[in-house]
């Protein structure tokens, strides 16, 4: 907290959009959450889009007030590229993994289980992988908004690299979950860097990747089960979601956390646009109530700011 004793800056519309919100932010947090968990809202938030469609949306992101845009997106930007979404329990990719003698499905994802018997995952993985990249129009349109002076960051629970691929910048990307396109040796002594197509070469060899150095199992930078996500997640989003005008989520069904929680910690008055097949991320009484809030309420009169939300098949593969 900043001490100051002035009011939370940021609520009243007419004040002065520049100086004193990022000060009060703490308490502009704190005050958000609250009103949102126990209905308190005071004021409601500032319209910021003329109309609650697309088309205003779009007029919104050509107007000087959109200038940072952040891109939340999940495996269903991916599956036009061929990639299925290979962590989701309900892909039905843990009931076909009885080939693999696991002593649990999600085993196969599991760190200390990885460590004694890397096969499987390997095996795995030389099935799914595949062999050429080729980014979806989800990708190539993040990739505009980059071009466009856009695009402040995007948050991608993928693995597949396709980001990159599509022309996106490490330093604009935060890969919650890890990202194949590097992996490292697992002895901490020796750590060794090697990059996708090493990797690969010895995926698609049947072969378990070791280390030229030390003969320890090369493990992809993936976040397993019983791993933390990675520390830029969690350094960036503070400032990210702070300063963010237009919220962008593809193709997630906001389920898994902390990655869901995101859509929460944006001000009050930011647009927040979720594209996705299936319709998702309705508030849940419970969840908000723990402070988890990951709700967007699209059926709600007072819910303006939640945002707008449109379904439908994510195609775009070529
Ligand atoms: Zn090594």
């Amino acid at each position: 907290m900043s001490g100051a004793d002035a009011p939370p800056s940021g609520a009243d519309p007419d004040a002065e959009a520049e100086g004193g919100s990022t000060e009060d932010s703490d308490m502009e947090l704190l005050r958000n959450l609250l009103a949102r968990t126990l209905g308190l809202g005071s004021e409601p938030p500032e319209r910021v889009l003329d109309e609650l469609s697309l088309t205003g949306i779009a007029r919104f992101m050509q107007s000087e007030r959109c200038r940072r845009v952040v891109c939340m997106v999940g495996a269903g930007i991916s599956t036009a590229a061929g990639i299925p979404d290979f962590r989701s329990p309900e892909t039905g990719l843990y009931a076909n993994l009885g080939r693999y003698d696991l002593p649990y499905p999600e085993a196969i994802f599991d760190i200390s289980y990885f460590k004694q018997h890397p096969e499987p995952f390997f095996a795995l993985a030389k099935e799914l992988l595949p062999g050429q990249l080729k980014p979806t129009v989800c990708h190539y349109f993040m990739r505009l908004l980059k071009e466009k002076g856009l695009l402040l960051r995007c948050y991608t629970q993928n693995i597949d690299t396709l980001e990159r691929v599509a022309g996106l910048q490490p330093e604009e990307l935060v890969e919650a979950h890890g990202t194949f396109q590097t992996a490292h040796c697992l002895r901490s002594s020796c750590r060794h860097q090697y990059d996708l197509s090493w990797v690969k070469e010895k995926i698609f060899s049947s072969l378990v990747p070791k280390c030229d150095k030390c003969q320890s199992v090369v493990k992809p930078d993936i976040v397993f089960f019983g791993e933390n996500l990675p520390s830029r997640f969690f350094s960036l989003l503070q400032s990210d979601f702070q300063k963010v005008d237009l919220l962008i989520i593809m193709g997630t069904s906001l389920q898994v956390q902390p990655f869901a929680s995101l859509v929460s910690r944006v001000p009050a008055s930011t647009p927040r646009l979720l594209i996705n097949k299936e319709k998702t991320g309705q508030s849940d009484a419970f969840m908000s109530l723990m402070g988890f809030g990951c709700g967007m309420d699209f059926d709600s009169d007072k819910a303006y700011r939640q945002g707008l939300g449109v379904w439908g098949g994510l195609g775009g593969g070529h």
